[in-house]
């Protein structure tokens, strides 16, 4: 079975439009059984009370209350209508913009006392309160008052709970409407307010009816209140004694206390002429909100990737702050109790949903682990303890099987490196670094590619053989360091070329020699001449062997002989000695120049062995009758040993390879093996020094070595 096979799909989702659509049409039909009103009626107090209040020092309506005081010192109700003409007449004289009689006074009584009301009230604008009679009929003002011309109703619309939120523009009676008594006062502030016939008012009640700037009846008749206070103001009057007048609960008033019915029309007079009227939103723009505002949520909860109560209680109090910032010109209510029921039902839904979903898909994801890797048993559990407990030891051998895999990548001496398809590394162990210097791009490598696979690459002083996979969805590299192979391998074919090229030529002379004894009868002195020739030439292979066998113990770190402190100027000075002697051969003189305490630690057969290739190849390749310097000095730290010679010198692309095995310049004549410069760098490089040449051609060459001083011998 292929690993695409096994492979689970992606858990599918539910659109988010679908699920605020069901959101929405739960949330509609919450609201047709009528769970929305009581919800939004609280909400709609609460924002109420908590809104601003606005500015109430210029409040253009104020209420003379015939209240207890007012009963007690000039008698009980129902008073005259003379006494209330003279309340009407006090205000008219004060200067009240129009009178609000919330008083019903329908039957006619002393015909004296009723003209002198008629009298005061025909002066000023009029608003009189009319209500249903039993049977459903006005009772309307007395017709001497104006009747129903200046009839007006005092209802307010009492909700399930009580309260008075709402006041009908205009109330039909028996083939009579008549607009609200707060409307009707209204319109002597703002004449130009339109009376819409049927609509419902919500008032504010701002300011709240037990804030209506207010005097008692009995102070007006007495004459004992300052005019000022009804001059350019709608006057109510009305009755607040205990126990009479009607009563209102409204939703700014005290807390299930009712307040006389007075105050609570001048209070929703206030709002009407301010325009605090409350516009209760359509169900479709309820709706819509809803839908909005659902899907908003349902998009946060996706990028969340769950259902956030915090991010939920931020979106829903602004909402509220929102709402009771706006609550002057439009009621939230209903959208907002509409999104707190949207949004956790729509949430809950989804989250629903998609973990009936992800169980799904977690158990054909979980079944395809649980058989590729072979685990028994295979079967899915079926609780979610029993999954996670599965998923657990999963994971515990995924861990497992990591380090494994880490650890052997970490012990192991090839390089690894993975890249994917982007050529990003996905996983390298530490040789790959240490044996590239860093970690390599992928191109770098690809790049270098001729045909060859492996490539082998020179990275420093190391020599790697790359071999490079193509995995379709990565690339595979691996790093092998071939150094040592290759070092080996330089050794073999220089042995090679020793053997057949090198000896090859002296044993032929040899051999040729020897015949020629065989042969020919020779004199005496021919027979000791052919006799050296073979000796010089048996003593070449002898040397060249000695110098190559060294090389190899030095090349290969096995010099067995111990280092021991010398003073490097008279191990010199001793050779030089011996070296005079073929130097005057060709009238060359040597001049030395030795200091003493130039103490080294080194060996000194070696050491003789640079002195004499050293001063044997000044000797060899200057010409006759020049000289050669030879310093020995001492500095802090180093000891340096100088050979100059006067000779041709030596090529700058010679000085590169003249340490190399078997180097020699092109058109050098002079006998020789090319292995002298080599044992030279070889030994001076086994002591820790440094080996340098200055040359310019046709001036002659200097070779400088160098080594770490000691103190003493
Ligand atoms: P050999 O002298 O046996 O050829 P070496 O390793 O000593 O081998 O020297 C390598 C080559 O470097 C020589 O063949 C010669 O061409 C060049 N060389 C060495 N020393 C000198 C020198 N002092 N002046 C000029 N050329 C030199």
């Amino acid at each position: 079975m292929g690993d695409d096979q096994r492979r689970i799909p992606a858990g599918k989702r539910l659109p988010s439009a679908i699920l605020a659509g069901v959101a929405v049409a739960l949330t509609g039909a919450i609201w047709a059984i009528g769970w929305l009103p009581p919800l939004e009626r609280t909400t709609g107090d609460l924002l109420l009370r908590a809104s601003p209040s606005g500015d109430d020092r210029e409040v253009p309506v104020v209420a003379i209350l015939i209240d207890d005081e007012a009963v007690e010192r000039y008698g009980p109700l129902p008073w005259s209508r003379a006494r209330l003409a003279e309340l009407v007449v006090a205000s008219t004289a004060s200067g009240a913009l129009g009178i609000a009689l919330d008083l019903i006074l329908a039957e006619s009584t002393d015909p004296e006392t009723d003209q002198a009301l008629t009298d005061a009230l025909a002066d000023v604008p009029v608003a009189l309160a009319a209500a249903f009679d039993r049977n459903g009929s006005w009772l309307l003002p007395n017709e001497s008052l104006g009747g129903a011309s200046v009839a007006a109703h005092a209802y307010g619309e009492v909700g399930p709970d009580g309260v008075v939120r709402t006041i009908a523009a205009t109330k039909q009676g028996r083939g009579l409407s008549l607009p609200a008594l707060s409307l009707a006062a209204a319109r002597f502030l703002r004449p130009e307010l339109a009376i819409e016939p049927g609509a419902e008012l919500r008032p504010e009640f701002r300011p709240a009816p037990q804030h209506i700037p207010s005097l008692s009846a009995a102070s007006v008749l007495d004459g004992s209140y300052e005019p000022k206070e009804i001059a350019g103001r709608a006057v109510f009057i009305g009755i607040s004694a205990t126990g009479a007048g009607d009563q209102f609960v409204v939703p700014t008033g005290p807390r299930h206390e009712p307040v006389p019915g007075v105050l609570a029309h001048a209070s929703a007079t206030i709002s009407i002429t301010q325009g605090r009227l409350l516009r209760v939103p359509g169900p479709l723009w309820s709706l819509a909100a809803a839908l909005l505002v659902a899907v908003g949520i349902q998009l946060i909860r996706d990028r969340r990737g769950a259902f956030d109560l915090a991010a939920f209680a931020a979106v829903a109090a602004g909402l509220i702050l929102l709402a009771m910032a706006a609550i002057r010109f439009s009621l939230l209510l209903v959208p907002v109790t509409s999104l707190l029921t949207v949004a956790v039902a729509s949430a809950l839904l989804r989250e629903t949903a998609e973990s009936r979903s992800a169980r799904r898909e977690s158990g054909h994801l979980l079944k395809a682990v649980l058989e590729h890797v072979g685990a028994t048993p295979s079967t899915v559990p079926r609780t979610a303890a029993g999954r996670l407990d599965a998923l657990r030891r999963l994971q515990d051998r995924v861990l497992e099987e990591d380090a494994t895999r880490r650890a052997l990548l970490a012990d192991m001496e090839e390089g690894v490196i993975l890249w994917d398809v982007n050529g990003e590394v996905v996983l390298a162990n530490p040789a790959a670094e240490r044996l590239w210097g860093g970690m390599p791009e992928l191109t770098e490598i690809t790049q270098s590619f001729d045909d060859t696979n492996p490539l082998v690459l020179t990275r420093g002083r190391r020599h790697l053989a790359i071999g490079v996979t193509d995995l379709g969805r990565g690339h595979l590299a691996i790093l092998r360091d071939v150094s040592a192979e290759r070092t080996l391998e330089k050794r073999r074919r220089e042995m090679q070329r020793l053997v057949s090229h090198e000896l090859k030529t002296p044993l032929a002379s040899i051999a040729g020699f020897g015949e020629n004894l065989e042969r020919y009868e020779l004199s005496g002195d021919e027979q000791r001449r052919v006799a050296s020739l073979i000796r010089g030439e048996a003593q070449r292979l002898q040397e060249m062997v000695t110098v190559f066998l060294d090389l190899e113990q030095l090349g290969g770190g096995h010099w067995d002989g111990a280092a021991e402190a010398i003073d490097l100027g008279q191990r010199v000075a001793a050779r030089l000695e011996v070296l005079d002697a073929a130097a005057g051969v060709r009238q060359i003189i040597i001049t030395p120049s030795i200091d003493s305490g130039c103490n080294v630690q080194a060996v000194p057969v070696l050491f003789d062995r640079v002195v004499d290739n050293l001063v044997g190849n000044a000797i060899k390749y200057t010409h006759s009758g020049d000289s050669i310097d030879v310093a020995v000095s001492r500095s802090t730290d180093q000891v340096c040993l100088v050979v100059r010679d006067h000779g041709p010198g030596i090529p700058e692309e010679g000085l590169a390879r003249v340490f190399d095995r078997f180097y020699r310049l092109p058109g050098t004549e002079v006998t020789g093996a090319g292995l002298g410069l080599a044992l030279v760098k070889e030994v001076v490089d086994w002591h820790g020094g440094c080996i340098t040449i200055e040359s310019e051609i046709g001036n002659g060459s200097a070779f400088t070595v160098s080594l770490p001083a000691i103190e003493e011998v």
